[in-house]
């Protein structure tokens, strides 16, 4: 098969290879890809950014393929020709105290596609069936690509800022600092829950901030500006640390602050004035399949519509390119 692999870490890019098929051990289900996703957390990767990946991994964790074969012991429900996503999540041990009480996002013995495991950046797969998920028919392969991470630890985000299914109270003001592939999904989600969308870009980046007001922001605008009025709840989706005071001075007394990035630039000192009043600052590690079953149910109702950029595999590389330098809005997918 043809795949790229992150053979030096630190080079900022992925290298093509042609290598052997893989194939499915017990409980694995072999992939042909439709479809990948590229997410920031690739480029953490090729930057040498993440602290020991698989040598020479094939990165890509937005997997949409179709079960080519299954391994010993994979669940009659996975026939050939199905549609599955892999996602980031690709293996928990189930049975450490994290698992137990809910949270194998946080399990030591976790494993995550297209860094520990190889993904999707290749013509084949081979993914854990206990970690792969039917799609929605509404989207085609490519729009349902970014709902797999983009998506999934979005809503984790968003649940963690306070939001989703619990929440009662509409019209609340959430903040989203980065507006890119997370951002542009969880925006639809939270207007459909009734909240106003707040969007805080690169300051200048007016492309971005249209591309927010599209999906319905009520106020777009450069990421060290505060906005008109006090939020309720800040997302940081983009790795920089700076942003974290920056959007504490904006949430009220009692708000949250949400780093939703795996990776992120030191944060600055800031006055503890700024924390008190029982103000907030939560990260987001990963994702449970609680919240891949939760948000893979919500997003045809919104209905959540993915702005995608397809590229060939083989331009992997261009691709990781324009997400660098914000070429595009919205979300880059590898087509094989
Ligand atoms: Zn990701
Ligand atoms: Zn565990």
């Amino acid at each position: 098969m043809r795949a790229y692999c992150c053979d030096h870490p630190g080079s900022g890019r992925v290298e093509g290879h042609q290598m052997a098929d893989p194939s499915p051990g017990a409980g694995e289900i072999l992939l042909r890809v439709r479809a990948c996703g590229v997410c920031r957390t690739d480029l953490h990767l090729v930057d040498g950014e993440l602290p020991d990946p698989l040598a020479g991994v094939i990165p890509g964790h937005e997997i949409v393929g179709e079960v080519v074969e299954t391994g010993p012991d994979v669940p009659d429900e996975f026939r050939p020709g199905m549609r599955i996503g892999v996602p980031w999540l690709g293996f928990a041990c189930g049975e450490c105290a994290y698992c137990r009480r809910g949270q194998e996002n946080l399990c030591p013995g976790a494993r995550f596609t297209g860094y520990q495991r190889h993904g999707g950046y290749a013509e084949l797969a081979v993914a854990d069936a206990r970690f792969c998920f039917p799609l929605p028919d509404f989207y085609s392969d490519v729009e349902a690509a970014p709902l797999l991470c983009a998506g999934l630890i979005g809503y984790r985000a968003y649940r963690r800022a306070g939001f989703g299914r619990e929440v009662t109270i509409a019209g609340q003001r959430i903040g989203l600092y980065g507006f890119g592939a997370a951002a542009h999904i969880i925006a639809q989600v939270a207007r459909h829950q009734g909240h106003e969308v707040l969007a805080f870009t690169r300051p200048g980046d007016e492309a971005a901030q249209d591309f927010a007001r599209s999906l319905g922001a009520v106020w777009a605008g450069d990421s060290d500006c505060l906005p008109p009025a006090p939020l309720d709840a800040a997302i940081i989706f983009a790795p920089l640390g700076a942003l974290v005071p920056m959007a504490l001075k904006a949430v009220r007394p009692g708000g949250r602050v949400v780093c939703a990035g795996i990776h992120m630039s030191d944060i600055p000192s800031f006055p503890y004035a700024d924390l008190w009043m029982e103000r907030e600052i939560l990260s987001v590690a990963n994702l449970t399949r609680q919240d891949a079953r939760e948000f893979l149910a919500l997003a045809p109702k919104v209905p959540v519509r993915t702005e995608t950029h397809a590229y060939p595999l083989d331009a992997a590389n261009d691709a990781l390119a324009d997400l660098r330098k914000g070429r595009f809005t919205g979300a880059a997918v590898l087509v094989p």
